[in-house]
Order: C-alpha cells, then structure tokens, then sequence
C-alpha cells in the first residue's frame, strides 16, 4: 500500500513508468509474451518464478489497474476479472467445493442473488439468506459446520440497504470464515470494508470505477488479513498441494498473496474470465477521476432525493445519506461523507404510475445500469429482477413499485427539471 491520500493514489497508483518509458499506461494488446528460453518458460508455468506468458493468466496492463484498485481498498494483492459477476463467482468458488456452504446477506444485486441461490447451487454450493438487520444471535444460527464464508453488499443494489459490517465480519470471524463484500455502490471513495473487518473485496468495475458506462469489468482484493492457516482444515485448496502446480501450496509459498494466486492460477486459467487490457486501459482512465465524480454524485443525490420527497405525488424515498432513512445511522458510521448516487422511490400511483412517469423522461435514460456519469432510471421488478418471484423480491428489498434512481453529474438543476416535468 502507498502512503498517498486517496486522491492521489486514483491517479498515481499501479503504474510508474521508468526513465523514457511512455507516461501513460499502455496498453499491452497481447495474448502472449516471448522468452529466449525454454527452461525460464517451464518456470513460469510451475509458478517458480513470476513473468507474464499469456493473458488469459496476467497481463502487464490489467495488472497495473488491479494493482491501483488493491491500493484504494488498501489490500495486499489484486485481480480484474471480466465482470463484477466473475469477480463474485471467483471470489467464492476460490475457497469452496462441492458441498459447502455460505452465509449471505438477502439484500443483494439481482445478478448476484441468482448466482448464489441457484447457480453455485447446481455445483453443491449451498446459501443461506440472512435478513441483514438480523440479530447476533440470528446471524450465527445461519452457520454450519461446512460455512466456508459470509457474502454481503456495502450499499445494496438496488434495495439500499447499508450493511452493519462489523457485525457480519464478527459473525464470520467468530466462525472461522472470511467476510466478503461487495463494495461496488460506495467505492473505496466512500468506504474501504477492510478497515471494519471484511478479508475480501468485490467490485463491478462496471460502475463508478469506470463510471461512463464504457465497459463491464470487475476485480477482487484481498486484504491479506485472513489466516487461512488458523483454518487449515476449512480451506485445502490454499492450505494443501496443489497437485495441478507439482504440489504447491499457496499459503507456504505465496503468503498473503495466497488467495489471489490460486485465483489467478487455478480458476483464471480454468475458466478464463479476464477482462480486455483495452478496457482495463478504459477503466484506468475512469479510476482517475473516481474521487471528484463520486462526491458529485452524492450531492445531486442527496438533492433530487430531498426534491423527491417534499413532492405531493411520490409516496417514499429511500437514500441512506437523506436524515430520517432507515439506514441513516449506519450510513452515517460506515460512509460518513456520502454513499452512492443511486436512490430509489415509489409514487403514488403505484406500479403503473412509475412505468408512465419513466416513459415521461427526456433526458434522464430508462437503462439497465446504474453509475455512470449520465441520470438514468430502471423499474427492477419488469427489469433486473424480473426473473424473481414475488416472494424473492421482498426478500432482495425489492418492492414492485421501486423505481432505481441512477442520479448522474449533470447540472442539478436540469436533472430535477426533468424529473419536475415528468411528474406533472
Ligand atoms: C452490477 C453489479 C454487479 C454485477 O456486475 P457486472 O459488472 O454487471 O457483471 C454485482 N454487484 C453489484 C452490487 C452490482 O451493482
């Protein structure tokens, strides 16, 4: 980690060129790289020496990135991945087999839930859900003796619901279990998990990291923190040879930067989710920048949502920096300077009302994205969601009438304007 202040390190971190090397990261639009020797190549190949030697494994441009993103979250090691999805998958699939189990928040991305609640499950990973404003008590009756780890969203997306992450990390240290979170809505501009606990880190590159909607990209860092070592018996994959790699074994031999290695090794190479260094370079240039939109799009939040709520034809408004929210509290410790530019809000008119007031939008889009520097909408129960049944919606937080705010960095006054317009 470097000891520069935030702002810096979006746009120093990961890549410091030598003397007459070009200023700007390249982009290494490679899939391979030449040796002069065919014994240095074996060695690579056994993990025994570190060099690049195809991209699917490592790529000089992808590397810098998730280097600057590692030191953002302030980890030890990092990995891009091709989508925030990947990098959730990979994240979890790191550390468990057939047969074991996690612990999850309920309040989680659309794209995320299903992929826990019925995708991993078809491998024989099974989920519990948690309702995250469950009790200690409630939260360690959720774990068996085959819990391999506990997965929750900082802000989730859409429900919003700010997640209590000292008590999770508590939860899944007290088992022995390392605490994963997806921090893509409050970027380590608003929060770094780490420093309440969590081991592991996920994002979509996706959204504010890239944050112009250019490319969909994810990474994972790891804090280093766990010791996988302490639990031998939970992780064989990192703590046993490794018979694919001669017999290695990842936390002898990689200490700290165990867990992204066997990622990088075992399931890059197997399943091969890298993201293009093309739009790592993309999402670099994004990263540059992250510390002056992020703030923006807190503020305009902040502001539409107060608009929101005094309006005679909205019934509620939910944005966790708006005092009176639900989850101001916990907000307020977790991310005191702002949370995200996504707010969500029902009106009066229910369902139907909120598909006529969104087809009423001029310039704010009806899209299937979130966080990007453009305001756009989405209706998550005939979109994102739509695969969910009623019951799996509530439990996401998802109410049928829930329109997703993606409150963009336009001027404040044309967002609202519009929004005025549609709603008259
Ligand atoms: C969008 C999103 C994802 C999925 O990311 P993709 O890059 O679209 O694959 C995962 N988690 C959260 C919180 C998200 O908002």
């Amino acid at each position: 980690m470097s000891n520069y202040k935030t702002e810096t390190k979006c746009i120093q971190s990961g890549y410091e060129p030598g003397n007459g090397e070009a200023r700007v990261l390249p982009i290494y639009q490679s899939t391979t790289f030449r040796y002069t020797s065919s014994e240095q190549m074996g060695r690579l190949f056994d993990l025994e020496e570190s060099g690049y030697f195809y991209t699917r494994l490592q790529n000089p441009t992808n590397d810098a990135v998730a280097a600057k993103i590692c030191d953002l979250e302030g980890g030890v090691a990092a990995m891009l991945t091709s989508s925030g999805q990947a990098a959730n998958f990979y994240a979890i699939m790191n550390i468990v087999e057939a047969g074991d189990h996690i612990v999850c928040a309920s309040a989680l991305y659309g794209g995320t839930y299903n992929l826990y609640a019925h995708t991993i499950k078809k491998m024989g990973v099974e989920a519990t859900f948690v309702d995250p404003e469950c009790t200690q008590e409630e939260l360690d009756a959720a774990f068996q003796e085959n819990t391999k780890a506990v997965f929750g969203e900082t802000i989730a997306n859409p429900a919003l619901v700010v997640l209590d992450l000292e008590k999770f990390a508590n939860a899944a240290h007290a088992h022995g279990v390392p605490f994963i979170v997806d921090n893509t809505f409050a970027t380590p501009i608003n929060c770094r998990p780490f420093e309440w606990g969590a081991d592991i880190v996920t994002h979509s590159t996706t959204k504010y990291m890239d944050g112009h909607a250019a490319c969909v990209g994810g990474a994972i860092v790891d804090s280093g923190k766990f010791d996988w070592e302490t639990h031998k018996e939970k992780f064989p994959g990192l703590t046993t040879p490794d018979e694919t790699y001669h017999g290695i074994v990842y936390t002898e031999k990689f200490g700290k930067g165990a867990y992204i290695t066997k990622a990088t090794a075992q399931l890059m190479r197997d399943l091969g989710s890298i993201q293009s260094p093309q739009n790592a370079f993309l999402l670099n240039i994004g990263l540059e920048t992250l510390h002056l939109r992020v703030p923006r799009h807190c503020e305009n939040a902040v502001k539409v949502a107060e608009y929101l709520k005094n309006h005679e034809k909205v019934a509620w408004v939910r944005c966790p920096s708006l005092p009176g929210d639900k989850y101001y509290d916990l907000a307020q410790k977790y991310m005191p300077n702002g949370t995200c530019g996504v707010i969500t809000f029902g009106l009066k008119g229910g369902r139907d009302a909120a598909v006529e007031m969104m087809d009423r939008l001029k310039m704010v889009a009806i899209v299937t994205h979130v966080a990007d520097a453009r305001s756009c909408v989405l209706h998550p129960a005939s979109h994102t969601h739509r695969q969910m049944n009623d019951k799996e919606l509530v439990e996401a937080g998802v109410q049928p009438d829930l329109i997703r705010f993606s409150v963009g960095i336009e001027n404040i006054e044309d967002i609202i304007a519009d929004v005025e317009q549609a709603l008259r």
